[in-house]
C-alpha cells in the first residue's frame, strides 16, 4: 500500500495518463456517453453492476480536484450533469453514488480528474 501510495503520488505531475489514449481512441473503452466536453466510459475493474468513469476530454490542469480552480466550475458542473445524465442512461437514476478520489491518500491512481458513477447493488455507508 505504501509503494502504491508513492506511485500514485509519483503520477501527479502532469505527465499524459492512459485517459489521454481513451479520449483520442488510441486504446479502446466501452462508451456510455460523450459530449464535446466530457467522455464517459466503463471502469476496466467495475466495483459495482454499473461503474462508469467521467472525465473532462481537456484535463487543462486537473489532475485531481485538489488542484480545481475558479476557472474549472464550468466544466466541474459539467462533469456532475453528466454523471445524471449516465445514470440515466444506465437506469439507476434513482439510487447511484458518485466518487471522486483526489490525491495518494485518496487512493487517486489516474491523475486526469474522473468521478466514478457507480450503482445497480445497494451502496455501503461509510465507504473504506
Ligand atoms: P483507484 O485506482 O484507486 O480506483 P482512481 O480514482 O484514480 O483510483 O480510479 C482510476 C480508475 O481507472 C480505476 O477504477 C481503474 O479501474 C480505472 N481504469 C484504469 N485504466 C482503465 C482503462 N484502460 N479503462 C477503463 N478504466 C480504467
Amino acid at each position: 500500500e505504501v509503494a502504491a501510495k508513492a506511485a500514485a503520488s509519483d503520477a501527479d505531475s502532469g505527465a499524459p495518463t492512459i485517459f489521454d489514449k481513451i479520449i483520442s481512441k488510441e486504446i479502446p473503452s466501452n462508451i456510455v456517453y460523450e459530449d464535446d466536453k466530457v467522455l464517459a466510459f466503463r471502469d476496466i475493474n467495475p466495483q459495482a453492476p454499473v461503474h462508469v468513469l467521467i472525465i473532462p476530454k481537456l484535463r487543462d490542469g486537473l489532475t485531481e480536484l485538489g488542484k480545481a480552480e475558479a476557472r474549472h466550475g464550468e466544466i466541474l458542473g459539467q462533469l456532475l450533469y453528466a454523471a445524471k445524465i449516465v445514470a440515466e442512461k444506465e437506469g439507476i437514476v434513482e439510487g447511484f453514488r458518485v466518487v471522486i478520489n483526489s490525491g495518494a491518500s485518496a487512493c487517486q491512481s489516474v491523475y486526469h480528474l474522473h468521478l466514478h458513477v457507480l450503482g445497480g447493488r445497494q451502496m455501503k455507508w461509510p465507504p473504506g
